[in-house]
């Protein structure tokens, strides 16, 4: 099972998770240059409403949109309706489940499962690419303990969510956070390495410019998750705002030439807020994007 759901899910049409396998041969690859396909989440765009959002994201050669989870299941039917007709496409689903995975306590894994199945049934509805989850945030409390039998727990766990995803047309996108905020899963490969020893297609991984502060190299760390790698958040580096706010910080160069040579296909999506003026600071952050692809 797996290979048929992913086929009949046009989001992933154009993602690297594909059907033919995660890792392309270099002679699969296309040969001209990937393009950058920009995707937002609900609060990123200028407008009163998500109406006047995705008129403000279609002005601006935006193609995609990251939906909260948060009661998914009940917003499919508005979602569908406000896209339809519209050059946007649903792309990650970002969390919004209760619990987490590596929960002690049964009734909060239980409320996980249930929870992020619920969210998963909607994405493949929306032809989502992926809900993205955290393994355990370092507050989720009480948690199993950070060793070898829990990353086997994890990866078991893990292998059930992604056939689950994989019947549903979609995947759980595993998201490495920096240790602030989740000392579990740090790193782009580690990410990359769980999905693959879960034993299922139907789990993938992402890279969050803003979190892979935890990284050597933006290059080296989003190759490392080449064949697994489902989606991209960007911000800012040094205040998660808008990128081009933190100014010389906001070099996003090394991982665009990364995803350039991986042919990587999905959606780099904004996961920040603004100190400025909405209008000019998406804007801006929109060219420096596209000024930085094009050098990468
Ligand atoms: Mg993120």
């Amino acid at each position: 099972m797996g290979a048929a759901a992913l086929m009949a899910a046009p989001a992933l049409a154009g993602s690297v998770v594909s059907a033919a396998g995660r890792k392309g041969t270099a002679d699969q690859r296309a040969t001209a240059a990937p393009r950058l396909n920009i995707s937002f989440q609900e609060g990123t765009a200028p407008g009163e409403n998500l109406a006047q959002k995705f008129d403000w994201m279609e002005a601006h050669g935006v193609t995609g949109f990251e939906p909260g989870g948060k009661n998914l299941g009940a917003r499919v039917a508005e979602l569908k309706n406000l896209l339809r007709g519209r050059n946007i496409k649903v792309t990650a689903i970002c969390a919004g489940f209760e619990g987490f995975i590596l929960a002690e306590d049964p009734a909060v894994k239980a409320a996980f499962d249930s929870s992020m199945r619920d969210i998963i049934v909607a994405a493949g509805e929306l032809g989502s690419v992926g809900v993205i989850m955290v393994p355990a945030f370092n507050g989720q409390k009480p948690c199993r303990p950070h060793t070898l039998e829990t990353r086997e727990f994890l990866c078991e766990e893990m292998g059930k969510l992604g056939e689950f995803a994989l019947q549903h047309g979609t995947t759980a996108i595993l998201e490495p956070l920096n240790r602030r905020e989740a000392f579990y899963l740090r790193q782009v490969g580690d990410g990359a390495a769980i999905a693959r020893d879960s034993g299922s297609k139907g789990v993938t991984c992402m890279g969050d410019f803003w979190h892979m502060s935890e990284e050597a190299s933006d290059y080296g760390a989003l190759w490392s998750a080449d064949g697994y790698l489902s989606h991209v958040h960007i911000a800012s580096r040094g205040r998660r705002i808008m990128p081009g706010e933190d100014g010389e910080l906001d070099n996003y160069v090394d991982g665009f030439r990364a995803l350039k040579e991986m042919n990587y296909e999905g959606w780099v999506s904004f996961e920040c807020g603004t100190r400025g003026e909405r209008e000019q600071t998406v804007t801006a952050a929109l060219e420096l994007m596209r000024e930085q692809w094009a050098r990468a």
